[in-house]
């Protein structure tokens, strides 16, 4: 019989092995992004995700579990769409806002998750656990409400009027970038894939 423990080690394997990918996947997104602003941003939330994962190390811990991965193929998906959001804009205008765009859907899913196992751990009565859960939860959410504010202060102009997005002012100019090709013709991968290996 399945029951919330099992649930919780369940996703907990889950998240562990997506915060490893996002581990990987940030830097290349720093290295994309022509905001300085946003690299900047990248790279810090990278600094907090390496903690993500250690604090899931002691999460497992404190279960008496060793700390395991199973591969999640929610944030694959993320990153493989990142990749090709990437391929499509690079060059263009909108580049900024695609990054943060992807980056945000992986925000939500790791705010969904964490959400449900600090829910669930208090109720298994581990309160550290749930302690580190939620301090794990709070910065992704910050780490979204920064990319939010990082959109509207720049990247979404930018992505409207035009200019490179590698300053903080938004001049609108003519747009010059942006490939033209229709969305709908596939793309191809880039080398430096987002997705680490399944
Ligand atoms: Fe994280
Ligand atoms: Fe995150």
């Amino acid at each position: 019989m399945k029951t919330l423990k099992n649930l919780f080690l369940d996703e907990l394997a889950d998240i562990y092995d997506a915060e490893k990918r996002i581990v990987k996947a940030l830097p290349k997104l720093a290295k994309a992004a022509s905001s300085t602003d946003l690299k900047a941003a990248f790279l810090a939330h990278l600094k907090q995700t390496e903690g993500h994962v250690k604090r899931l190390e002691k999460v497992f811990q404190s279960f008496d579990q060793k700390a395991k991965g199973q591969t999640c193929e929610a944030t694959v998906g993320l990153l493989l769409e990142g990749d090709e959001i990437v391929a499509e804009f690079r060059g263009s205008p909108a580049l900024n806002a695609a990054l943060i765009a992807t980056a945000q859907k992986v925000e939500h899913y790791e705010i969904a998750s964490y959400g449900c196992l600090h829910e669930w751990a208090g109720l298994l009565g581990n309160k550290g656990a749930a302690r580190l859960l939620e301090q794990t939860l709070e910065e992704e959410k910050e780490s979204d409400e920064l990319l939010t504010k990082l959109a509207r202060a720049t990247s979404n102009e930018v992505a409207l009027g035009g200019g490179d997005g590698t300053s903080m002012t938004t001049t609108r100019t003519k747009r010059t970038g942006g490939l033209a090709r229709n969305s709908r013709t596939p793309v191809a991968r880039p080398k430096q894939s987002l997705v680490g290996t399944r």
